[in-house]
Parts: structure tokens; sequence; C-alpha cells
């Protein structure tokens, strides 16, 4: 086998989190290698994730929109069909220019070294890598970053074939538009994809645990109104519900399920199940006990605030480690641990890491949820402003939803802000940026925002939350 190095920074894995540091390493003049066994780079997010899934979001969308929403505009329009095919092939494309501009422009621009292969820990400092194209190599390396990511928790007993019984990866390369689905999981997957092919004329229906649709963290208040939503699009919803089995006979999915308490049972059919409970980090196959990186009962790499795992100089970042799974703190994640090698310091705030479901409405949230505040025993006023009332939301007939800012009662700082509407994915970068920088609902309100621009009902919100707003 070959050698390569010593390098001062190696990083496992070349998603969102991996490959925004090596670029960050790079740029900060480390000798950087990035080792990745897909073939690919940008991860899950890139792959099989936030990308392919929001090229069908929009397509569907847009789909949607032509077959319902055109005769009231003033618009009237022929057959209209959906070629399954040309909508995946556009997906693809925009994967693969994406995938392919950090190989081919980013990584090169900045000189990152890139490895396409499987690594594993020979020593803390020292990576064995089986390279893609067959045979190993050795990695040196002063600091190595894990950012291996995470893989689809399995449902025990439900086997995954990505063709009638799929994960989130199937459900993006669907061959044919399924005429009933159902999805475990009312999270974010759930409900994404779920809309793709709810819009693309699947009967879907849910099955969630909880009480509540949305995932971790979303307001109970927005969750009420995005399940509304969704109901009124066709969704059908079964909370407080757990699935008992699941298994394919022939061209047909049969779900056992009963209420969350136990009881009766009821069998469900369709042609195609999505299983969206979550997912989990993986470590599988690095030795990281070999080397003695601890790793919890979830399977989360273990780290201080500064991502040093129990080993010197291994650090870990993104869904391999705690916090959300998302791309964007997994960026910053990446970021910041390259910033701890080369000068120390680093800084990532956990208080403000915004959420986003990209379904139509959009939802999104940053900061503190009304129960939160409650079980905290924090004093808070409520700021909301409907879309309804929103100058452009109504020449654009695209009213549903509220803007909501919760701010502390003293001192109108904002402690989170909750939306359901039209751009409600761009406009939380707002709230993210006013609570970075510790402003309160007089300081939002005090900002002159263009007329007529959906972002006047996250103003018009701030007023009502210390006063009036003008227009309701
Ligand atoms: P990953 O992106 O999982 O990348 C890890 C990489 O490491 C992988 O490519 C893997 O092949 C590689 N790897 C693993 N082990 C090794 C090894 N031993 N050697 C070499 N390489 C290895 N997040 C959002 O913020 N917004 C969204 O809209 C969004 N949509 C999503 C939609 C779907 C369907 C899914 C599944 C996820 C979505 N996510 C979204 C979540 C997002 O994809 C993840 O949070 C993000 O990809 C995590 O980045 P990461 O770098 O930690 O890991
Ligand atoms: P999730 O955690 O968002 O939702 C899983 C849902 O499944 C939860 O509501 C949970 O209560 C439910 N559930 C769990 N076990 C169940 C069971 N046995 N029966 C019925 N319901 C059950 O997970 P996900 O939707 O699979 O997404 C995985 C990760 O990917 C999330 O962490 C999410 O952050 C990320 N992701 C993000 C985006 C985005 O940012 N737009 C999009 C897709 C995925």
């Amino acid at each position: 086998a070959s050698e390569a190095g010593p390098y001062d920074v190696a990083i496992i894995g070349g998603g969102p989190g991996g490959y925004v540091a090596a670029v960050k390493a790079a740029q900060l003049g480390l000798k950087t290698v990035c080792i990745e066994k897909r073939g690919a780079l940008g991860g899950t997010c890139l792959n099989v994730g936030c990308i392919p899934s929001k090229a069908m979001l929009n397509n569907s969308h847009i789909y949607h929109t032509i077959v319902h929403d055109t005769k009231n505009r003033g618009i009237e329009v022929g057959e209209v069909k959906v070629n399954l095919d040309k909508m995946l092939q556009a997906k693809e494309t925009s994967v693969k220019a994406l995938t392919g501009g950090i190989e081919s422009y980013l990584f090169k621009k900045y000189g990152v070294d890139y490895v396409k292969g499987e690594a594993s820990f020979a020593s803390p400092d020292k990576l064995n890598v089986k390279l893609l194209d067959g045979g190993e190599t050795q990695i040196d390396a002063k600091n190595v970053i894990i950012a291996t990511g995470s893989e689809v928790t399995p449902f025990p007993g439900i086997e995954i074939d990505e063709e009638r019984i799929v994960s989130s990866t199937g459900a993006l390369s669907l061959k044919e538009i399924p005429k009933r689905m159902i999805v475990i999981g009312g999270g974010v997957i759930g409900l994404e994809l779920g809309s793709v092919w709810s819009r693309l004329g699947a009967d879907v229906t849910v099955v969630e645990f909880l009480g509540a649709v949305g995932g971790a963290g979303i307001d109970g208040e927005v969750a009420k109104a995005f399940q509304k939503s969704l109901q009124k699009q066709g969704f059908k919803f079964k909370l407080n519900t757990k699935v008992v089995s699941g298994q394919r006979e022939g061209d047909v999915v049969k779900v056992k399920v009963e209420s969350a308490k136990g009881g009766k049972e009821e069998e469900l059919e369709a042609d195609v199940l999505l299983v969206a409970i979550g997912r989990r980090p993986v470590t599988k196959g690095l030795n990281l006990d070999k080397i003695g990186v601890e790793v919890d009962e979830k399977g989360r790499v273990v780290i201080d605030d500064q991502f040093n795992t129990s080993v010197k100089n291994i650090r870990c970042i993104g869904d391999a480690t705690f916090g959300p799974m998302l791309a964007h703190k997994a960026e910053e994640e990446g970021i910041a641990a390259v910033e701890y090698i080369k000068t120390g310091h680093g800084h990532v705030n956990y208080d403000v890491i915004p959420s986003v479901v990209y379904t139509h409405p959009e939802v999104a949230w940053v900061g503190k949820t009304e129960e939160e505040l409650k079980k905290a025993g924090v004093a808070y006023k409520v700021g909301k402003y409907p879309f309804a009332a929103n100058s452009r939301a109504k020449t654009n007939q695209d009213t549903e939803g509220f803007v909501k800012h919760l701010v502390e009662k003293d001192t109108s700082r904002i402690l989170g802000t909750h939306i359901i509407g039209p751009n409600a994915g761009e406009m939380i970068a707002e709230a993210c940026l006013a609570m970075e920088y510790g402003a309160s609902s007089e300081d939002v309100s005090a900002t002159c925002h263009a007329h007529p621009t959906l972002s006047e009902a996250f103003k018009e919100a701030a007023m009502a939350a210390h006063g009036k707003p003008i227009n309701f």
C-alpha cells in the first residue's frame, strides 16, 4: 500500500460537514485531504437528501399549481401530464451539477486532496483507506475530523427493498407514481416526500406515533395549522398510532397499525410504503473502539464543546454527533472545528439554528417554541400576523399561514420565530439575523421593509409583539 501525508487535517466523509470543513481548512492554509467512499462528494444532502428532495418538491409544486391553481389566475391550460422520467432526470441534473462542482471546482480551486475510498483508523493519526478503484492506501494526519454522517433508521421487522418498501432514497426515485402511499413517521421526510407524491396524484396516509406532525422542535400551534393545511391537500393522518408490522405481498404492501396506547389492530394497504422514522449516525467500520473514541447509546460520537472526541486531535461534526441532523448545522460545525485546529477558537450558536420544512406552505422556525417557554417559566409575549393581511400574499393568491414571534415580556427580545406560509424558508433568515444580534421586536419594527413583500408580515408580527400592527 502507498502512503500519503503527513496532512495537517484528514476529513473522513465529504458531506456538507466534511467538504465544507475541507474547503475551509485549505483556505486557512492547512494541508488537507478529504476521504469519501460514495464516489461523489456532497454526502447525503447533495446525493440523496436536501438537493434531490427540493428538486422533486419544486417540480411537483409547479405541476400541482398548474393543475389546481391556474383558473383563478386567468391562465387556461390544455392537457397537463407528468413525465416522471423527465422529472427524475431534472433532479439528477441538479444533483450532478452540484456534486461535480465540489470535485472539479471547489476542491481544485482551494487545493484539497480528494481520496475516493473508505477510511478506517489504524491508529489515532493513521488512516487505512480501501480505494474505490481497488487497492489500499494509508494517510498520516496530525488532525482527523470524523464527518461520516447518518443513515436511515430501520424499522424492526420491515425490510426495505427500495422499490415497494422504501427509505427516503427510494422515495426520491420511484419508477411510477403510486396510487396509494403509506408513510411511517410524520416528521420532515414523511411530510416533504409525502407532499411530492401526493401532488403527483398519490393518496397519502401518514402514520405517526406522536399526537402532532412536523418532527422535533416545531411549535404546537404551527404543527396544528400545518396538519390542517396538508389535510386540505388530501393527506390523511393517523396520529397517536403505531405500526405493528409491514410486508410486501407481490405489488402490494400490507401494514398493520394500532393505537399508540395499544388496542384493536387495523390493516392498511398501499402500493408503496415509505419508512421515515429518523436517521442514525454512521460510525461502523471506522475502528473507533480500537483507538478509544467514545460513542453514546444512540451511536453518536461523544464530543466536547470544541468538537474533541475522547481521543486527542480527533474531532467529530455533523450528523455523526449530537444535535439536529441538518446540513447547515454540519457546515457551521465543519468551519468551527477547522478554526479550532488552526487558531484555537471557533463558534457555533446552537440557539440560532433554523429548521425549514419545504412543503407548501413552507414551515420554518428558529429558537424557542411556546411550549418550551412555558415549561421554562419564561414570561413572554406573542406577536402574530396572518399572510391573509399581507398585500403581496394577496396579489400572489397565496395567503395561508402566519408569522409568529415569541418575545421576552420585559425586553421584547426575540426568543423564537415560527412561520408557516409562502417563502417561510427564506424569511426565517431574517429571524436568525435578528436573534444573532439580540434584536428586540422594536428593532425589527423600526427596520424599513420593502413594499409589497411577504417580509412585511414579519415586520407586522414584530409590531404586534409589543404594540399593534398597522394592517390588521
Ligand atoms: P452526510 O451528508 O451523511 O455525509 C457523510 C459522508 O461520509 C457520506 O457521503 C458517506 O458516504 C461518507 N462516509 C461515511 N463513512 C465513511 C468512511 N468510513 N470513509 C469515507 N467516507 C465515509 N438537511 C437540511 O438542512 N435541509 C434539508 O432540506 C434536508 N433535506 C433532507 C432530505 C432527505 C431525504 C434526507 C435523508 C436528509 C435531509 N437533510 C436535510 C439532512 C442532511 O442531509 C444531513 O443533515 C447532512 O447531510 C449531514 O451532513 P454530514 O456531512 O454530517 O453527513
Ligand atoms: P424525524 O425525526 O423528523 O421524524 C420522524 C418521525 O417519525 C417523528 O415524528 C417520530 O415521532 C415518528 N416515529 C418514530 N418512530 C415511529 C414509529 N415506530 N411509528 C410511527 N412514527 C414513528 O425524522 P425523518 O423525517 O426521518 O428525518 C430524518 C432527519 O433528516 C431529520 O433529523 C431531519 O432533520 C433531516 N431532514 C431534514 C429536512 C429539512 O431540513 N427540510 C428534510 C428531510 C430530512
